[in-house]
């Protein structure tokens, strides 16, 4: 049985609606799929009315952190999505995005790019506005070529001339926030440099000591050097592995099932999750 435990729809940067990643992942064979939209669950509801009866949802989130100026993201699954802490906390991280999008936006207006707020609004739709949707702006003015191209210090990668930064959670409180909430939190792709930050070591430490439950092992843009060190990083800290392929739809080439979680961490992973049950189709 294979479980994907990381994936992206419309409701945050993914190109798929959530009924459609659900049919992808029943299609790809998978016997669980995790949606794990930005700071959102508002693909849920629309995931779980699509699912087969032998494909198992499991509920999650991927929040935006952030440790010395970094960007760390956190997969959050089986929490309670009406918690009033985490709702409110996510609220607060949408709210930033729309915002820190509009600066970016006006910054590209500056640069001469001719990207416009509203063919940001309409490439994003329904979605948590994120900077794939700035950077698909981007290559249908004829700025760059590529989403790669945009996440660049030339243009919105961070430290970029168009990057502005947004509200974040420190990865420790977003840990116990998610604690909190009955769920359990797994480090999301930790050593892929392109998406972000190599998270050092001593940093996973520490979250393994706030109570870190997992990290993601497999992941697309992780090597298998990468995979190993993190392998031997996650054994020596008693931390469940998991792995996922972060599909996006078109965006990366739609991946869904191409990397997945072990029974064995997956059911570890959901002895210790309270907060919501798996959805079963
Ligand atoms: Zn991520
Ligand atoms: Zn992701």
């Amino acid at each position: 049985m294979r479980a994907d435990l990381h994936s992206h729809s419309s409701a945050s940067d993914g190109t798929r609606a959530p009924a459609d990643v659900i049919a992808r992942a029943a299609a790809a064979g998978l016997a669980a799929i995790a949606l794990t939209d930005h700071d959102t669950v508002a693909g849920i509801a629309e995931a779980a009315a699509a699912l087969p009866s032998r494909l198992a949802l499991i509920a999650g989130m991927e929040l935006s952190c952030r440790r010395d100026g970094h960007s760390v993201h956190l997969l959050g699954y089986l929490f309670d999505p009406e918690h009033p802490e985490l709702a409110a906390q996510t609220r607060a991280i949408r709210a930033s995005r729309v915002e820190r999008a509009r600066a970016m936006v006006a910054k590209l207006a500056q640069l001469g790019t001719g990207v416009t707020w509203e063919q940001v609004t309409t490439i994003a739709g329904d979605g948590v506005i994120g900077r794939p949707h700035i950077a698909r702006a981007m290559i249908a003015a004829g700025v760059v070529g590529s989403v790669d191209e945009a996440f660049t210090p030339e243009w919105i990668g961070p430290g970029g001339r168009a990057h502005v930064r947004r509200y974040a959670l420190d990865p420790a409180n977003a840990i116990a926030l998610l604690h909190a909430a009955g769920g359990v939190a797994v480090l999301a792709h930790p050593l892929a440099v392109t998406r972000g930050w190599i998270v050092p070591e001593g940093l996973i430490a520490e979250l393994a000591a706030a109570g870190l439950d997992g990290v993601e092992v497999a992941h697309p843009d992780h090597d298998l050097a990468q995979r190993t060190l993190l392998s031997a990083v996650a054994r020596g800290l008693d931390l469940i592995e998991t792995g996922g392929s972060d599909d996006h739809g078109q965006l990366t080439g739609d991946r869904i099932g191409c990397e997945a979680t072990g029974a064995d961490d997956l059911d570890k992973l959901l002895e210790r999750a309270s907060g919501a049950p798996v959805i079963r189709g």
